[in-house]
């Protein structure tokens, strides 16, 4: 059953909503100041006991990543958190609206984050073209810390926190936390080889801990509800907790940013909350990003049978399965960053895909060659079939190129090239092989429609 909330986007959308005067009045900064009176341990399983999962994608546990860090600062090592803010993912813009919307829950999760680690200093990575976002969580800061929230003493406590915006250049790798880590650093954005990871060796070589914006802005609420309260919101407790942002976008009628309950369904998201496909049927649905595979509208309305690993739904169509980092796996695609992308039946897969392998091999970094060379083959190829030249051959290159970037990389930006690809080539393959017979030019094929008049 959909089930709004409003622990996170309580003030969104109000006139000063992002001020520090409207977030004190709502009880700001009580979990801040409690969180410095309390120790490292007891934090880590408040976390812990949310079920807060990782918003950026990979879906980590939160109160477990934090847990990472060493227990005791070292002499020489300072800690230091950082917040994933490049938010670079299409069809993604949820910490966006979380920092223009609301950029002092922020600030206050960076206070709580960085008790909870042993840091001292937070830095927000923001990509640069996000000014609004940058300009308000920079003018909540400065508040912060004129009302002594940051400091040396905040909240007259001996346990000095500092907070800076790092404004990024607005590459997409960078949103992969080793290679934002270089960029922080000043280096270029190029992913780094694990291990070692950031809990032992992250900015400036020290423990760090990465964690996504929405993550760290959750973190007030869930202290303010309790641990185990928080987790119960979900329909997924205890697997996974509380409540989280929903985006929707592309084909439907009222795209947007949701906050429900985590277990929100595809359905709920598509034609409640979305308001209905836009300008057709559904076609498809990116459930989490451009780089989660690609779900068909014939395998969402059929019922996962008794061998599937979704068996628990049994008898519901997968439209009605609940949206989680689990649940989405067993549907052989991923969460992401639950942000859909929804797909009329007026698209055209080919055209989408091209867009798509178009946008990774500009955004590869090109340090390994599977990705360099991959990406900008695959582009190359469908640069082909789509100006009406392409042979079914070029079909099994495809999937070979996209086959041998798979786990040959130094991150996971390959997959994340690989995976749509094969998952459009897959899925779509009766409308690929209709599309090379007619040149995408059949007035029978739907396709014909998106393709450009020849010139
Ligand atoms: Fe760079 Fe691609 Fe290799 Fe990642 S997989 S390090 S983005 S070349």
């Amino acid at each position: 059953m959909l089930q709004r909330t409003d622990h996170l986007t309580k003030r969104y959308g109000i006139p000063d909503g992002f001020t520090l005067t409207r977030y004190l009045a709502d009880g700001g900064y009580v979990q801040a100041r409690r969180a410095l009176s309390m120790t490292r341990e007891e934090l880590v399983n408040e976390c812990k006991a949310a079920n807060l999962r990782g918003r950026g994608g990979a879906g980590f546990p939160m109160g477990v990543k934090w847990s990472f860090m060493a227990p005791t600062v070292a002499p020489g090592r300072p800690h230091y958190l950082v917040i994933n803010a490049d938010e670079g993912e299409p069809g993604t813009f949820k910490d966006r609206s979380m920092m223009e919307g609301d950029p002092h829950a922020t600030v206050e999760g960076c206070i709580i984050g960085c008790r909870a680690i042993g840091a001292h200093v937070a830095y927000i990575y923001v990509r640069d073209e996000l000014h609004l976002a940058k300009d308000r969580l920079w003018a909540a800061i400065r508040e912060a810390k004129a009302k002594g929230f940051l400091g040396a003493k905040p909240f007259g406590v001996d346990y000095a926190v500092e907070v800076y915006v790092h404004s990024g250049a607005g590459a997409y790798i960078c949103g992969e936390e080793t290679s934002l880590l270089n960029s922080l650093e000043g280096r270029r954005g190029e992913p780094r080889l694990k291990p070692p990871f950031p809990a032992q060796a992250g900015a400036f070589g020290m423990p760090t801990t990465v964690n996504n914006l929405e993550s760290i802005a959750t973190v007030p609420a869930l202290m303010r509800l309790g641990g185990d309260n928080f987790s119960k919101i979900s329909s997924l407790h205890p697997k996974e907790g509380g409540s989280r942002l929903y985006g929707v976008s592309g084909h439907v009628n009222t795209p947007g940013i949701f906050e429900c309950a985590v277990g929100l369904t595809l359905r709920e998201l598509i034609y409640d909350l979305g308001g209905g496909v836009k300008g057709g049927e559904l076609l498809a649905v990116i459930p989490g990003g451009s780089s989660t595979p690609i779900l068909r509208a014939d395998e969402l309305v059929e019922a996962p049978n008794e061998s599937h690993p979704l068996h628990a739904w049994h008898g519901m169509s997968v439209l009605d399965v609940p949206m989680g980092v689990e649940t989405f796996r067993g549907l052989g695609t991923m969460l992401g960053t639950c942000c859909a992308t929804v797909l009329s039946d007026k698209a055209c897969p080919v055209l989408a895909m091209h867009n798509l392998m178009r946008f990774y091999r500009h955004e590869s970094c090109g340090q390994c060659t599977p990705c360099r060379e991959g990406s900008g083959w695959l582009e190359r190829l469908l640069d082909t079939i789509v100006a009406g030249n392409g042979t079914m051959d070029d079909l099994n290159r495809l999937h070979e190129v996209a086959n041998s970037i798979m786990g040959n990389t130094i991150c996971a930006f390959g997959e994340g090239t690989a995976m749509p690809a094969l998952g459009f080539l897959k899925k779509f393959r009766r409308e690929f092989e209709e599309y090379i017979r007619t040149g995408g030019r059949s007035s029978t094929n739907r396709l014909a429609l998106a393709q450009p008049a020849a010139e």
